[in-house]
């Protein structure tokens, strides 16, 4: 019988991969004393249900939608979870809640050997994704342009990084300017293009769309969105949002284990199961 529980919570949670992942990862390394658990908390009883994982002594949790900002309340949130507005991963034993999507973005783009500091990047869109992107960017020293359907989502992002982590400096730009302005990676954060909308790009027609450049974009069901596909055209590299998945939870895992985490098995189990579900 496993002696450390750790899980994600969720509602509903059965379509998380993490459990896959994450025990995969533990049967690689012959930690047979480890379990990862996915558990259903509807929103009305957060606070309530997460006695359950507590109570029978999980070690921590990740913590998916709908809970991620309401779970704040209940731990102590660190500097990256106050930024980006969400905690996705808890440790019960500090009662601490962060974030590991911005780091598991930058350790993705820093794999594929692409540089941040100093470089021009544009951020498409202003959710809870586009948080983390930006912040990650920011801190790593890249110069980070928005562009966003809802004015007033992009705005309240600014002024939510400046409060939070004092990040400054962050434009919101147009499309249009966006075409003009000389990036060299554009990050898709918006959910344009995502199963089963896997024609629709965040580029729309009629902008010309910059040559040469890197586009990553969060989606990563299909593996190969309409936007990477544009990207190509246009003579550049395209990477999808499978890796940052991977190492969002590999974060998690050497938090709770202290055990360096297997990411490329990590990765292979999630693209095997994306591939078992692949509809289009
Ligand atoms: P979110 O908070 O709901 O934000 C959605 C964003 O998409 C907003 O900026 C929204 O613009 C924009 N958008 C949606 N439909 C649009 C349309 N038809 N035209 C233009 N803009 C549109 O979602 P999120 O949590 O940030 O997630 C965004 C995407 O990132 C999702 O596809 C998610 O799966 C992906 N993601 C991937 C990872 C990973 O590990 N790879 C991690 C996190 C998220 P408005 O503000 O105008 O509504």
């Amino acid at each position: 019988m496993p002696t450390n529980r750790v899980g994600v919570i969720g509602f509903p949670v059965e379509h998380s991969l993490s459990p896959l992942m994450h025990n995969a990862a533990f049967k690689a390394l012959n930690m047979r004393d480890w379990r990862y658990d996915a558990m259903s908390i509807p929103p009305d009883i957060l606070r309530l249900g997460l006695r359950e994982p507590r109570d029978h002594g999980y070690i921590g949790i990740n913590v998916t939608v709908p809970h991620k900002e309401a779970i704040m309340e209940y731990v102590r949130p660190d500097e990256k979870a106050r930024a980006i507005g969400a905690v996705n991963t808890v440790d019960f034993r500090s009662n601490l809640g962060t974030n590991t999507d911005a780091d598991g973005f930058i350790n993705d783009l820093r794999a594929h050997d692409l540089p941040i500091a100093g470089e021009r990047v544009l951020v498409l869109g202003a959710g809870g994704a586009a948080r983390a992107a930006v912040y990650g960017l920011s801190r790593a020293g890249a110069e980070v342009a928005i562009v966003n359907r809802t004015m007033s989502r992009a705005n309240a992002l600014v002024d939510h990084l400046r409060a939070s982590a004092g990040i400054d400096g962050i434009s919101i730009i147009s499309l249009d300017e966006a075409a003009g302005w000389g990036m060299s990676l554009i990050v898709n954060c918006t959910s344009v293009g995502l199963h089963p909308n896997v024609h629709q790009s965040p580029w729309y027609d009629g902008v010309p769309f910059p040559v040469g450049i890197t586009v990553y974009d969060m989606v990563y069901r299909p593996a190969n969105t309409a936007l990477m596909r544009q990207c190509v055209a246009h003579d550049g590299f395209a990477i999808g949002g499978l890796g940052m998945l991977a190492r969002q939870g590999a974060i998690a895992f050497e938090l709770w284990t202290g055990v360096e985490p297997p990411i490329d098995l990590m990765q292979s189990v999630l693209q095997d199961a994306l591939e078992k579900t692949k509809e289009d």
